[in-house]
């Protein structure tokens, strides 16, 4: 039952989320205000530190993977011969270089576990034995269309006006719009053109319009700098190339920001395969071009957790930092040594789904397995799609009460949190110039629910507060 004065915070803070701009479509077309959570996830000073620290070091491990081509193309050209959308993207890649600059804007996502799974983590991984433990356990990295930086930064300011008005917690400072805002105008300085534009890559339907919105209508409030929004199949019809730019309306693109064309629903139609070849043939700053966002795939983040992988990209100091973040994943015809004997990763994990996610090389939430689930779909995977699919150890994260605000209701569950922390890197021909922390997104959901989607309803958007 909730008192009075909690009824009375529940209300304003709805009302304040809706003056913040914090806002979603319904599937019926009704608006809604975006879930939130009104108990900041607690987490320590030191633990906050390490995962600031790691958000630089895996920047530069994506931007170094994004620059071995070959690297990428051996992993994934197989997996194309089963999976049409990893090959329309591979068969996207141009020879011949058309833009120096890279743009990175990266979100990277940890749980943190409790005691056991340190153990356990440890036990795993033996280099690990004689060095300290990390809390930190990392679902994956998003790079591309990284989504939650105006609305988390409108959160942030609804729990600030609650929580320190009141003086009962601090929250720690997030405000990652601003810096994504500032790095595409930095951005489109570099490009040097005049009077250049930024095409923002949408989804026809888009239930997340208002967190693009922000970024857009702040584009415009501090640089003034015009954003068009365009489907990849409009691009084609629209947008031509003159002298290598993409001119729209006669007008120069400096940068494509992607919130869109990370799902094979993007290409359906041919046009949209053809926008994009468009896009790939100019010199337009891509966020991010397509190397980068191959180097997000999931089949990538399970070859990095390869001691003898992931130290081809970054130094033995910083991939010792990021391993001990990773849990273990295999390919489903690994060999998995187990007290019973050696088994295949497929059938040990129909005998136990529940301690593993069966993950296709998707993006955008609602794609993976879990439990039950991995039993029955393995059964209906021939065994030469299995490369098409990486299994990763499922995490345990520590569990916490939480009040929850989900379309107009509140209610108080035993709650496991996300949290993302965004990184921002520029490089020209893969050498790192600015790479920077920039803030967080935290998504706290029931303890019960495996997806993780706030768009989805699966999850609430929260802040840090230091314990
Ligand atoms: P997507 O790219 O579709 O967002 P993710 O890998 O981020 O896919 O997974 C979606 C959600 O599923 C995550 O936000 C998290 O809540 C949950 N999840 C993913 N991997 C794990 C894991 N290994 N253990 C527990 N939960 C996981
Ligand atoms: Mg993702």
């Amino acid at each position: 039952m909730q008192t009075q004065v909690q009824k009375e915070l529940i209300e304003n803070a709805i009302e304040r989320a809706k003056l913040f701009g914090m806002l979603n479509y319904l599937p019926d077309g009704n608006l809604t205000h975006t879930p939130f959570s009104l108990s900041p996830y607690s987490i320590s000073n030191s633990e906050l530190n390490e995962m600031i620290d790691l958000t630089t070091h895996f920047s530069e491990l994506m931007i170094n993977v994004s620059q071995n081509w070959d690297f990428l193309e051996e992993h994934l050209k197989p997996i194309a011969k089963n999976d049409h959308f990893i090959r329309i993207l591979l068969d996207l890649r141009k020879k011949e270089v058309t833009q120096n600059k890279q743009l990175l804007i990266q979100r990277n996502d940890f749980f943190l576990v409790n005691d056991e799974q340190i153990n356990c983590n440890k036990k795993n991984h033996k280099e690990f034995e004689d060095s300290s433990e990390s809390i930190l356990r990392q679902v994956e990295i998003n790079t591309v269309s990284v989504s939650f930086p105006f609305l988390i930064t409108q959160l942030a300011r609804l729990h600030k006006y609650f929580y320190e008005q009141n003086k009962l917690k601090a929250i720690i400072k997030n405000n990652p719009i601003k810096h994504v805002v500032d790095a595409f105008a930095n951005a489109l300085e570099e490009y040097n053109a005049k009077s250049s534009i930024i095409l923002l890559i949408a989804q026809s339907k888009e239930n997340n319009l208002f967190d693009q919105i922000g970024l857009e209508q702040l584009l415009w409030d501090y640089h003034k700098i015009k954003t068009v929004r365009k489907s990849l199949s409009e691009i084609y019809e629209i947008c031509k190339l003159k002298d290598g730019h993409l001119i729209l309306d006669g007008e120069i693109v400096a940068i494509t920001y992607y919130r869109a064309g990370y799902s094979p629903n993007d290409f359906i139609e041919n046009e949209a395969i053809k926008g994009r070849q468009l896009i790939e043939a100019s010199s337009t700053i891509q966020v991010p071009n397509l190397s980068i966002q191959l180097a997000g795939m999931k089949k990538i983040q399970q070859l990095l957790t390869k001691p003898e992988i992931i130290s081809k990209f970054v130094s033995p100091e910083i991939s010792k930092l990021i391993l001990k973040t990773f849990v273990k994943f295999h390919t489903l015809d690994d060999i998995i040594n187990t007290p019973g004997g050696n088994v295949s990763a497929s059938e040990w994990v129909s005998i136990n789904p529940h301690e593993y996610v069966l993950k296709p090389q998707r993006e955008g939430g609602g794609n993976n397995f879990f439990g039950k689930e991995i039993t029955n779909i393995l059964s209906t995977i021939q065994k030469s799609n299995f490369n098409t699919y990486v299994l990763m150890e499922k995490i345990n994260a520590k569990t916490h009460p939480a009040t929850l605000v989900v379309d107009g209701k509140a209610e108080n569950l035993s709650c496991i949190s996300e949290v993302g922390r965004y990184g921002i890197c520029t490089a020209e021909n893969g050498k790192v110039i600015n790479n920077n922390d920039i803030g967080y997104l935290v998504r706290t959901k029931s303890k019960n629910v495996d997806e993780g989607g706030v768009s989805a309803g699966f999850a609430c958007l929260n802040s840090l507060t230091i314990n």
